[in-house]
């Protein structure tokens, strides 16, 4: 029998997918191209479980890439949901969610004094760096190798996970002056940071970077790597963009920031990104930061941005109630769910002899399969991926669901609960032994 035969259902909706959609997906890492086997369509979600077309349940380790950070379904924020669903979908003018919306925010984010809400995190990175360019009247974006923040043209080169997963340099379709405008600099690396100022200093708008980089699999940014970025910029005219789209809302109350702060609150970047979990699994996402600088923006300033489902009353119903149920007593309990997991995983790998590293950042991790925690991409890149497919593949037959990538994080929430970890804990010893015993070629058994 081989995996795919247990989802036979799943089998005929991707050959479907596949007739009126490229690859059979609407987001690339969807169709377990790096792992091989049939993506499972899933139909429904409740707490830590989700269940495929199938009918067989899963363990959700992946969590809709960060947003459920309260389980599925969960019960306030349906209420709130159909709630504002029933009273409308859409309208184009104001409405009290959004604003109440962005005053949570602002309430839990010091750095950031006005929001713009968007639609996704791809458009909160976009319009972040417009701003920045806007508002300094210079061109160049510096962009660290691996960081990932959307699909944006000048933010796609060395973009960390999809890309890792298909190999793939650069997108075609960015044009060369796009990408001529972004400076690429290897992750935690001041020095690089510094030359390219010394060098390019006078253009330079914008520094992006993830508050912790997570999407070239788990890579924290060592200490004070981000206030220095802040540092170095600010010395030069320039702006910092901090991403915390995956990591806000997540790792604390007040996002990464929260974190950074408590070792050092002396410095702070001027724009800050969010999504995931701010829109608690539909699409809303914002950008923000300092009110002088947010006023560089239309209607008050001249650089344009705008939405027609922006702040969408729907979504912003969904983002507000998953923010009012992430209480400040969810976040130790999100950190203590995220160390078991990854505790159990590795030591399931080690007593196979599986040479891995738990890699963290706050209450993010991923798995590599390297020995020791890289630095940068070029050191993420660096591991025996390949192990990954056949342990991916042993945890979704004994129904665990991981993300279908070696350089994607894992991801936790409130409702992961004992019976939760029992699934984890049977599932693991085969699927550890599955990534000891793995070839290099042994994807393509699950292709
Ligand atoms: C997911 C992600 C994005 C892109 O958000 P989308 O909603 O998928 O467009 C941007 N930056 C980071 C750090 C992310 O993890």
């Amino acid at each position: 029998m081989t995996y795919d035969d247990r989802a036979p259902r799943s089998q005929e909706l991707f050959a479907r997918a596949r007739a009126v959609t490229p690859g059979g997906v609407n987001s690339p890492v969807r169709a377990f191209r790096a792992v091989g086997g049939t993506p499972r369509f899933m139909a429904s979600g409740q707490g830590p479980w989700i269940t495929d077309a199938d009918g067989r349940d899963y363990l959700d380790l992946v969590c809709s890439w960060g947003p459920m950070v309260l389980g599925h379904a969960h019960p306030d924020v349906l209420a709130a949901v159909r709630d504002a669903a029933g009273r409308g979908f859409s309208f184009g003018t104001p409405g009290e969610g959004e604003v109440a919306l962005a005053e949570e925010i602002v309430a839990r984010v010091p750095a950031v004094e006005q929001v713009r809400l968007v639609s996704s995190g791809t458009e909160a990175t976009m319009s972040a760096i417009r701003l920045a360019r806007g508002a300094t009247g210079r061109s160049k974006v510096v962009k660290f190798a691996g960081c990932y923040h959307g699909h944006v043209d000048s933010l796609l080169a060395a973009a960390g996970s999809g890309l890792a997963t298909f190999a793939l340099p650069d997108s075609p379709g960015v044009t060369g002056a796009q990408a001529h405008e972004t400076i690429v600099l290897p992750y935690n690396d001041l020095a690089a940071v510094e030359a390219a100022f010394a060098a390019h200093g006078e253009d330079i708008a914008v520094v992006i970077t993830e508050a912790a980089a997570a999407n070239m699999g788990v890579v924290a940014p060592e200490p004070g790597f981000n206030a220095a970025l802040a540092r170095i910029a600010h010395a030069h005219g320039a702006l910092l963009v901090l991403d915390e789209v995956m990591t806000g809302f997540r790792v604390a109350r007040g996002g990464w920031l929260e974190l950074e702060a408590r070792a050092d609150s002396s410095w702070a970047p001027d724009l800050v990104t969010f999504g995931k979990v701010m829109g608690g699994g539909l699409p809303a996402a914002a950008f923000g930061g300092r009110a002088d600088l947010m006023a560089h923006l239309a209607p008050t300033g001249p650089v344009y941005q705008a939405g027609t489902l922006a702040g969408n009353p729907v979504a912003a119903a969904c983002g507000l109630a998953t923010l009012r149920a992430c209480t400040p007593d969810l976040y130790p309990r999100l950190d203590a769910t995220a160390a078991t997991v990854g505790r159990l995983v590795s030591e399931a790998l080690a007593a196979e002899g599986v040479v891995h590293t738990l890699a963290t950042a706050g209450n993010l991790f991923s798995v590599f399969f390297r020995a020791g925690a890289p630095r940068d991409y070029d050191e993420a890149r660096e591991q025996e991926s390949w192990r990954y497919a056949a342990f991916f593949h042993a945890m979704l037959d004994h129904g665990v669901y991981l993300p279908p990538s070696a350089f994607e994080a894992w991801f936790v929430s409130g409702a992961h609960d004992d019976n939760a970890l029992d699934r984890l804990v049977a599932a693991l010893p085969a699927a550890a032994r599955a990534a000891a015993t793995a070839r290099p070629d042994s994807a393509e058994e699950y292709a």
